[in-house]
């Protein structure tokens, strides 16, 4: 089994520049962010994840499927399992 760990990555959604910065929290308890970019700055929630993009097998090509979603992680499995055995691990949330 191959197992792949991708860090979800936050870009800002006023210039979609990737250079954002963690920038403490707000009061709501959300984590707020702060774009190197264009110096403004955002939220995501925590409790309520964006919905996941399917991502493609690594290996194969093909759609993966959701396999299990975790707390801050989604699990996919390839869409040919079990021919392809190959997951993927997305962090829902930015890591330090
Ligand atoms: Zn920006
Ligand atoms: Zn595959």
């Amino acid at each position: 089994m191959i197992v792949m760990v991708v860090k979800c990555e936050i870009t800002c959604p006023h210039c979609n520049s990737e250079a954002v910065y963690k920038y403490g929290k707000a009061w709501t308890g959300r984590q707020r962010y702060l774009c190197l970019s264009c110096r403004k700055q955002f939220t995501f929630s925590e409790k309520r994840p964006k919905e996941t993009k399917k991502p493609h097998c690594p290996a194969c090509g093909k759609l993966m499927h959701v396999y299990k979603r975790e707390a801050l992680k989604v699990r996919f499995r390839c869409s040919l399992y079990p021919e392809c055995k190959t997951f993927l691990v997305i962090n829902t949330e930015r890591e330090e």
